[in-house]
């Protein structure tokens, strides 16, 4: 077995030096840009600067960065730049066009779309012209165990027809938004991981309506996390995703590399909020002296650095291993990190919020909407429980006879 070095590959330093570059020069100036913006307009509507920032990275050169077949990075090549790119969540991943779900979706299509589909819909999105959603979860069943998804698939002809309720489907508010990977059963009475597949539903078919934007926390995130209501949609059945049954296995298919991204770039925000808290620490003055004279600030940064490297490790091995056996070969390790990161940089965050005061629960820092977001990260793509079933099984078979 070849030995695990995490030193930055030549390639992997020479986009890390570019990426950071463009983050200091463009993305964090354009945080409060972005904003402003915001505060002014609908919730939902773009911000010029998204597009902007995207012309501009891709210009430089860094682009589609998660994709090892067309960027040429391994997954521990990237897991640098998603770090880096999670220290900005709003504008950095879209900029690069590297943002979830767009990046499932497209590896989705990369591994088993058609032609067709390929050419229609994942040409775009690589060219960042369109953006996509994924809709899986559905606000009648326990949705964490996929084999309850209730949405119906039926064949009519050469079409399908699709019926059913989704919530939480991040994306879909956006108006770049023009696709959707539906989840449903083509076999409901069929064996349990074999009842789902997959279809391509266009935002615009009739029947598709967009109920209402959830919010996470009370944000509201630009693309949105939307209620979906299904109607009698009907799709050609060209637009099945590989085979009826496959969707589970699809599903599988695309949360590994999607969970490792989402614990890459929650070290980003850990990474962030240690900086800010000690720079406040260092700058604030309280009963006779900075903040960062106190022990248990001294200690809250120093739990805080060694929580990070703990999880920054097991995510580089878990990359490590996603290079060398697939996204399969590291199921354990990927489960622990979904429950090990967001649980470290949620720690991380709760303390840098502490120690800036009212200021850390206000939108004055991106503090706060990191909490919110890497709270939330212990539910989206499996919560905490299903991953923790995950490691005690494997740990588990290893002592069965
Ligand atoms: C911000 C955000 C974005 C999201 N984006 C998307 C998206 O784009 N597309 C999409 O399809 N879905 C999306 N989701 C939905 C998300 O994936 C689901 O919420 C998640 O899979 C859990 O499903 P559920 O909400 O139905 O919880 P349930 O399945 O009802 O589970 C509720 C709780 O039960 C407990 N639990 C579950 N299983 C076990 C177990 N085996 N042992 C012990 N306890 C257990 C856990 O504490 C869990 O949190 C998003 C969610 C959020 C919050």
């Amino acid at each position: 077995m070849r030995a695990m070095d995490f030193e930055l590959s030549p390639k992997a330093r020479d986009h890390r030096d570019r990426l950071q570059e463009f983050m200091e020069a463009r993305v964090y100036p354009a945080e409060p840009v972005y904003a402003a913006w915001r505060a002014e307009n609908d919730p939902h509507a773009l911000p010029p600067v998204v597009e902007e920032l995207k012309a501009e990275a891709r210009e430089r050169g860094l682009w589609n960065l998660f994709l090892p077949d067309v960027s040429g990075l391994s997954n521990l090549e990237y897991a640098t730049l998603a770090e880096l790119t999670g220290r900005s969540p709003d504008l950095a991943p879209e900029a690069v066009n590297c943002a979830a779900p767009d990046t499932g979706n497209m590896e989705v299509l990369h591994m088993f779309g058609t032609d067709e589909q390929k050419e229609r819909w994942l040409r775009p999105l690589l060219d960042g012209e369109i953006r996509s959603a994924f809709a899986m979860t559905e606000p009648e069943v326990a949705s964490s165990d996929a084999t309850n998804i209730t949405t119906s698939i039926v064949r009519d002809g050469d079409e399908y027809v699709i019926n059913g309720r989704k919530w939480f489907i991040t994306g879909a508010a956006d108006e770049r938004c023009k696709i959707f990977i539906v989840m449903g059963k083509t076999d409901p009475d069929g064996p349990a991981h074999r009842q789902q597949s997959q279809v391509l539903v266009p935002r615009d078919a009739p029947g598709v309506t967009v109920v209402r934007h959830l919010p996470v926390f009370g944000y509201q995130d630009q693309h949105g996390h939307s209620e979906i209501l299904f109607e009698d949609v009907r799709v050609p059945v060209s637009n099945l995703v590989a085979a009826e049954g496959d969707g589970f296995m699809i599903a599988q298919a695309r949360l590994g590399p999607g969970r490792i991204h989402h614990c890459m770039r929650a070290l980003g925000m850990a990474e962030r909020a240690l900086e800010l808290m000690c720079r406040r620490a260092l700058s604030r003055e309280a009963f006779g002296g900075p903040l960062a004279r106190q022990g248990v600030v001294r200690e809250q940064i120093a739990e805080s650095r060694m929580a990070i490297e703990q999880a920054r490790l097991l995510t580089l091995k878990t990359a490590w291993l996603i290079d060398r056996h697939g996204a399969k070969g590291a199921r354990t390790e990927i489960a622990a990190i979904k429950v090990v990161v967001p649980r470290i940089a949620h720690q991380v965050l709760d303390r840098a919020i502490q120690v800036h005061g009212a200021a850390g629960v206000s939108d004055d820092t991106p503090l706060a909407a990191m909490y919110s977001w890497v709270r939330a990260m212990r539910i989206f793509d499996g919560p905490d429980e299903v991953h923790v079933r995950t490691v005690a099984r494997q740990e588990l078979r290893r002592h069965e006879n």
